[in-house]
């Protein structure tokens, strides 16, 4: 098994489901008592926040670098950086380390694909939703990107920061969100993608008419398929030093 590297902490309450995610898909394809070998650098999310909203995304990025070479020091053998908004710097990351760099898009991308949804709407943050480092990756990959219009946006980003970052799940916002979805399929969206990953703790599959592909949950199926990759041993052993 290979060693997983999570940049986390954007916010945790994500990361703790990558971790949740990671370890029960170990245990479900490896047996009970096995888990993910992984380790997580969580940063401060608040001056992240701060540098994203003033523009500073040299000074994130920076923060990220050094999460990621201390993951790489540590053993990592790849890097997941635990959040859709920071792949805005996923290309200064990528260019600091020598491990794989697992991004977000390429799973969700694939899951669209898979499923025959080429006509996708992106629910995220503004940054995610109005700028082009996710979409144009997906785009890439043979995806029609439709975004909620401006009024809409700013509520999706709202709830994001101010409840779902910090713990808060409505009834309120999870029909905020239904009225967005709604929205989408009538400009003819065949899926959703929750291109942030907290989105997945308001949204479940039985709250959307149309199917949803989490961007937090094929992320974590992502860090799986290369943790296990070629691996053949029932025993779990570590390697030897
Ligand atoms: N976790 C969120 C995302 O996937 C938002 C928090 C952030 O700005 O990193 O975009």
């Amino acid at each position: 098994m290979r060693t997983i590297g999570l940049i986390g902490g954007m916010s945790w309450e994500s990361s703790a489901e990558y971790y949740r995610l990671i370890n029960q898909q170990v245990r479900d394809r490896l047996g009970p008592l096995r888990s993910a070998r992984l380790l997580m650098y969580s940063v401060d999310f608040g001056p992240v926040e701060q540098a994203q909203h003033a523009g500073r995304w040299d000074q994130a990025a920076a923060i990220l670098v050094d999460a990621a070479l201390r993951l790489q020091a540590g053993g990592a053998e790849c890097v997941v950086l635990c959040t859709n908004t920071m792949h805005k710097v996923a290309q200064q990351i990528q260019a600091a380390i020598s491990v794989p760099f697992l991004h977000i898009a390429d799973p969700t991308a694939q899951a669209a694909v898979d499923a025959g949804t080429l006509h996708v709407g992106l629910l995220g943050t503004a940054f995610t939703m109005e700028e082009s480092f996710l979409k144009q990756r997906l785009a890439q990959r043979g995806l029609s990107v439709l975004v909620p219009d401006e009024q809409q946006r700013q509520a999706v980003h709202r709830i994001i920061y101010q409840e779902l970052c910090v713990g808060l799940v409505s009834e309120a916002s999870r029909r905020v969100y239904q009225q967005v979805i709604d929205t989408l399929q009538a400009r003819g969206a065949q899926a959703i993608i929750l291109g942030c990953t907290e989105i997945g703790l308001l949204l479940k599959p039985e709250h959307s008419p149309l199917p949803l592909l989490d961007t937090t949950a094929l992320h974590a199926r992502a860090a799986v398929a290369f943790a296990l990759a070629d691996d053949n041993s029932d025993s779990g052993s570590a390697p030897a030093p």
